[in-house]
């Protein structure tokens, strides 16, 4: 499989993004965030993420290092995104692809990361 463009929101629809995404890389982690959420984690240049709607209804959560902003709508709790940087700096959007119209994230085979122990 290759980069195909997704369309994905919060629960209420406050927020809604299209991104271009590969699918085959995606990664679950078990840091103190990610475990509880649940999340799986699709990662996009900042460039192929674009925010149709809903800059207004979220807010930011950081920790730990602060270098992530999770973003999280304000009014259903979802958190949709975050964004941060790849290890040479240039901006990035971790997606949560449990967030994405018609993908099942249980059956894509992602690869573990170990958050905890960063
Ligand atoms: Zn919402």
């Amino acid at each position: 499989m290759s980069e195909a463009s997704y369309r994905g929101s919060c629960q209420c629809q406050a927020v809604v993004f299209d991104a271009t995404l590969d699918l085959d890389h995606t990664i679950t982690c078990n840091c103190s965030r990610c475990q509880r959420l649940g999340s799986v984690l699709s990662f996009a240049p900042a460039d192929k993420f674009h925010l149709q709607k809903g800059a207004d209804a979220l807010t930011e959560y950081r920790f730990n290092t602060k270098k992530i902003g999770h973003q999280f709508c304000k009014i259903c709790g979802i958190e949709p995104f975050a964004y941060g940087e790849t290890p040479d700096g240039a901006p990035t959007v971790a997606v949560n692809v449990n967030c994405l119209d018609g993908v099942d994230p249980r059956a894509l085979k992602s690869a573990h990361y170990d958050g905890r122990s960063r």
